[in-house]
């Protein structure tokens, strides 16, 4: 108890080889197979209570969506009553808890991953969410087991913020939770967000209701049975899976809404933030809003490029996970001078993705999540097929009977405007824009002007003084900007990350300013002398 503690010196999770016959390429497959031939029924967890409502949906592999994985419970109206009452409740002894208490759960949290819920979480979040396993691992397993040790190490470091004292007096702060439940709703693309935003909160002493996504609900769910395995005592998190429209509003109507943890669309944050303006007047207090949200990134090539690396970082930078990452390279800007030498090294990379079940472990290119997604990838793939400013260098095909397998796409448009470059798809698409190398000056005001999102963005050259230009020239186009690199795979402890413009409130996922938002510092001033 009488001790200044320091919290174990966070670091990031290593990545795992899976080398064949490697005893975790053989837990990998143990649980795939343990998690495709057994379906389950999913319950809402509220108060560590398991709920079923008997109003019911699917949980199928978008790789295979003829295969059901598990039932899931809906919540409706009265269930988020109870989740809201449950989580106000256990947020009197949970604040309590000194916060060094509240560390150890979600560092035996962290510990567990790297054990034996590593393969689990993978195996949920491949066959859930049609992941290859190297995308799983890093999402999962590195980057959940990530955000918890790092966020207990940015949790110390903001505790430790004091203010100075004047002779006669102490000047104390104290970080409190907010007053209030958190409402944390999460996307389908990674588990890790998933964690992080129903954690994040929670390890500075709120509580929460979590929306989990309805395309991600076996992972949601594992992730509930690793937070009860690690102590997370009962109603901190709870679980309520559900359509939007029915748990939506009663969710935001409540006057105990104390903040938002969001990721996902720009419409939805847009939406959901016009509801809690609407709601204003009702709340106990301002609303914490934070939102992570959608992306159009780029990458910027210029003639001192190194054509290779060009290559590499724009094939895996747009259709690693099949597009759908919030940082995916969607559009490129190639001079003219270089294009011959990229083009057939772009082709080869593609050349190389190989579109499949997630369960062949070899394979590195799946399905998109679901019909609404493909259909939506196909109608804008369609619409390059038809229109004389575009032309589909690769890919261009798609085919839903078993799977929802959109090909690896690339278009080249002549109008550095073409809808494909200005919109996001999210799913494997890539638009370039081959542009005179004389016209750089134009060229940086359009990716500046192109999109309303600013989430990353990678600029290619050899040049210094070119480098020094872009950096500065595009300065507000991105939270997440590259040299040199694809623009996207940050990693927590690293790169933190987030954007601003229509890409989100750029509290930056992973760091310190995050976890800024879900606290309410109290200042004391006490005085040892008479009160002048
Ligand atoms: P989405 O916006 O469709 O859904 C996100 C979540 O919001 C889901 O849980 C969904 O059920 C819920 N939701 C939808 N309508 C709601 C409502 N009215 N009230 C309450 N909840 C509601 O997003 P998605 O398809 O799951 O994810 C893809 C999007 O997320 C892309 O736009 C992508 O760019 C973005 N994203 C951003 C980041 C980032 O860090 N900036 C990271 C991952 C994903």
């Amino acid at each position: 108890m009488n001790a200044i503690m320091q919290t174990p010196e966070p670091y990031n999770e290593p990545i795992k080889g899976y080398m064949a016959g490697s005893e975790e390429r053989l837990a990998l497959e143990r649980e795939l197979n343990r998690q495709y031939e057994t379906p389950i029924d999913i319950p809402l967890i509220i108060g560590g209570r398991e709920i079923r409502t008997g109003n019911t949906a699917q949980v199928v592999c978008p790789h295979e969506h003829g295969h059901v994985l598990a039932e899931y419970h809906l919540a409706g109206a009265e269930e988020v009553g109870q989740a809201i009452a449950a989580a106000m409740a256990a947020k009197v002894e949970w604040q309590r808890l000194p916060w060094t208490d509240r560390a150890a759960v979600f560092l035996k949290m962290a510990d567990l991953i790297s054990e034996r819920f590593g393969p689990i979480l993978n195996a949920a979040t491949m066959l859930n969410q049609s992941k290859n396993l190297f995308q799983a691992e890093i999402d999962a397993t590195c980057e959940l087991a990530d955000f918890l040790r790092f966020n207990v190490r940015f949790m110390e470091e903001i505790y430790s913020g004091q203010p100075r004292s004047a002779p006669g007096m102490w000047n104390r702060v104290e970080y409190r939770p907010l007053e209030g439940f958190i409402l944390a709703v999460s996307p389908f693309n990674f588990t890790a967000i998933g964690g992080n935003l129903a954690t994040a909160p929670a390890m500075m002493g709120n509580t929460v209701v979590w929306k989990p996504s309805s395309t991600a609900i076996l992972s949601s769910y594992r992730l509930m049975e690793l937070y009860r395995r690690a102590g997370l005592p009962d109603g901190v998190i709870n679980f309520i899976p559900g359509h939007s429209s029915i748990v939506g509003d009663p969710l935001l109507e409540s006057e105990n809404l104390a903040g938002i943890h969001f990721t996902g669309s720009t419409g939805v944050f847009t939406r959901m933030w016009r509801k809690v303006s609407d709601n204003l007047t009702r709340y106990r207090s301002y609303p914490r809003m934070v939102g992570e949200t959608g992306g159009k990134d780029y990458i910027f090539m210029h003639e001192s490029a190194n054509v290779e690396d060009v290559a590499v970082a724009a094939v895996q930078g747009a259709f690693q996970y099949q597009g759908q990452k919030c940082s995916a390279a969607s559009r490129m800007y190639v001079p003219s001078s270089r294009w011959d030498e990229l083009k057939p090294l772009l082709l080869e990379e593609v050349a190389q993705l190989r579109i499949g079940d997630v369960r062949n472990l070899d394979g590195n290119f799946n399905a998109v999540i679901d019909e609404r997604s493909f259909d939506n990838a196909m109608s804008y793939i369609e619409r390059a097929h038809a229109a004389p400013e575009a032309e589909i260098i690769v890919g261009g095909g798609g085919d839903k009977s078993r799977g929802y397998f959109v090909e690896p796409t690339i278009i080249v448009a002549s109008d550095p405007r073409f809808v494909t470059m200005e919109e996001e798809i999210f799913a494997p698409v890539l638009t370039i824009h081959v542009y005179a190398d004389d016209n750089l000056e134009e060229m940086l005001d359009l990716i500046d002007g192109t999109s309303t999102y600013a989430l990353t963005g990678a600029i290619f050259a050899r040049d210094r003084h070119i480098i020094r230009m872009l950096t500065e020239r595009l300065t507000h186009t991105a939270g997440n900007f590259y040299i040199n690199d694809k623009p996207s795979g940050a990693v927590v402890g690293l790169q933190p990350f987030g954007g601003a413009r229509c890409s989100g409130t750029n509290d930056k996922a992973g760091s310190h300013l995050n976890l800024l938002r879900w606290t309410s510092a109290r200042t004391i001033k006490e005085t040892f002398g008479a009160p002048a």
